[in-house]
């Protein structure tokens, strides 16, 4: 095992123990403060961000890592300095955060400085994304999809257990979590209208996804097998891939990757590490029939994250739950998503995402859209308000959790909202 991962190991910050964030995590984000609007890299420890800048700054860091590597703004640059550097650097994290270690444990001045309240911080988006490709993996939610937009064929396509199914989203549409999603506008038509109308979406929904962040390069027209795809990854967060249902269903079926897609794709502040999920490994489902040679997996490459979903109105005191599945469920890994993804001549850069495809497990209490969860609005959900949701409405602000617990330790990856604001308007439409 990785001695960063050991769960015997406990940090002198006290709110770490039993939280999201204990000393076995660290996961990566941008932050900045009212005080110091620089964005610069953080990582997450109980309810504090570490300034790893500050840090750095400090002397306390590795004197060979570049210069104010950590305050250009986003973590692209220390992304950049490869594998051994994130495994260095987390070592070096672990071993200033450990309880017997009085480095900065003892050191007031700096501990207040390098220390920051996780309620003082705000949060950035954590890469560039250059690049964001969205997949099509869980097999019960493309199962789900094609019984309601296809009922009368085979709800998979012929390929779909083949191939890693993909499109190429919008990465300028990519927003750090808390930023509010505003209600697209477009043209939909209901099954029996004799033309396309044009307006606000009405059937406006979230895809619960995580993201992967690619960590190494991959230049044009070079390839990738799966288990160097695997080690490209630097790690995941939280990813709300919202999607405009009945936009969806006039311009494409079943992936709409168009105008349905374009508006927003919410991604969780804090990335957590490769390294910090290596304990949560586990084998995906069966693959049957076996994939081609080029997307054979060498080891277990899916993750076991529980994942959860919940809905708050504007002015509700709480939020209600209304699914709860884990990313374990997945059909195609993120490594065999990227290798097929590269293998075809596409050129990976650092700080590029990769979205999951939505996750839906096997249960209807594990799904992982409104779509499925309320079968394209026949069947609503009442909330613990008493109100009662087919789609979102204005006001509405989706909540992602996701945590992944093994001996006695949670590895979190907070959260990843957004508030459902109203649609822009014009008169003469
Ligand atoms: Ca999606």
């Amino acid at each position: 095992m990785n001695p960063t991962n050991d769960p015997s190991l406990t940090s002198w910050v006290k709110s770490a123990q039993g939280s999201d964030f204990p000393i076995q995590n660290l996961p990566w984000g941008i932050f900045s403060t009212e005080g110091d609007e620089r964005r610069r890299a953080g990582v997450r420890i109980g309810d504090r961000v570490l300034d790893v800048d500050a840090l750095q700054e400090a002397g306390l860091l590795d004197a060979a890592l570049p210069r104010r590597i950590f305050a250009t703004g986003t973590l692209d640059a220390f992304i950049g300095l490869g594998r051994p550097i994130w495994s260095s650097t987390r070592a070096r994290l672990s071993e200033l955060l450990h309880e017997e270690v009085a480095i900065l444990r003892d050191d007031p001045v700096l501990r207040t400085r390098a220390l920051v309240p996780i309620e003082a911080a705000v949060t950035h988006l954590p890469v560039s994304v250059g690049g964001y490709t969205d997949f099509y993996s869980s097999r019960e939610h493309a199962t789900n999809v094609g019984r309601m937009f296809r009922p009368d064929d085979e709800p998979l396509l012929p390929n779909w257990l083949a191939i890693p199914i993909g499109y190429n989203g919008r990465a300028s549409t990519v927003v750090v979590s808390g930023t509010p999603v505003r209600r697209p506008l477009g043209q939909m038509k209901a099954p029996n209208a004799p033309a396309p109308s044009f307006g606000p979406c009405r059937k406006l929904d979230f895809e619960l996804e995580m993201a992967a962040v690619i960590g190494v390069a991959n230049p044009m027209g070079s390839v990738m097998t799966v288990a160097e795809a695997d080690r490209a990854i630097f790690g995941w967060a939280l990813f709300d891939d919202w999607s405009a249902r009945d936009i969806q269903a006039w311009e494409y079926v079943p992936l709409g990757p168009f105008q349905a897609k374009v508006f927003a794709s919410s991604i969780g502040a804090w990335i957590v590490t490769a390294e910090a999920l290596e304990p949560f490994r586990v084998d995906g489902p069966a693959q049957d029939p076996a994939p081609l040679p080029y997307l054979v997996q060498p080891g277990a490459m899916n993750l076991d994250v529980e994942l959860e979903v919940a809905i708050r109105p504007k002015g509700a005191s709480e939020p209600t739950v209304i699914t709860r599945t884990n990313f374990a469920h997945m059909y195609w890994s993120t490594a065999q998503q990227l290798a097929h993804h590269a293998i075809g001549g596409c050129a990976m850069n650092i700080g590029d995402i990769i979205g999951s495809g939505t996750i839906s497990g096997p249960t209807p209490d594990s799904l992982g859209s409104l779509l499925e969860l309320t079968w394209n609005g026949t069947r609503p959900l009442t909330l613990a308000d008493g109100s009662v949701r087919t789609f979102l409405e204005d006001g509405d602000t989706v909540i992602f959790t996701g945590r992944a617990r093994r001996d006695g330790v949670s590895i979190g990856f907070g959260v990843c909202e957004g508030e459902v604001l109203s649609a822009p308007v014009r008169d003469g439409w």
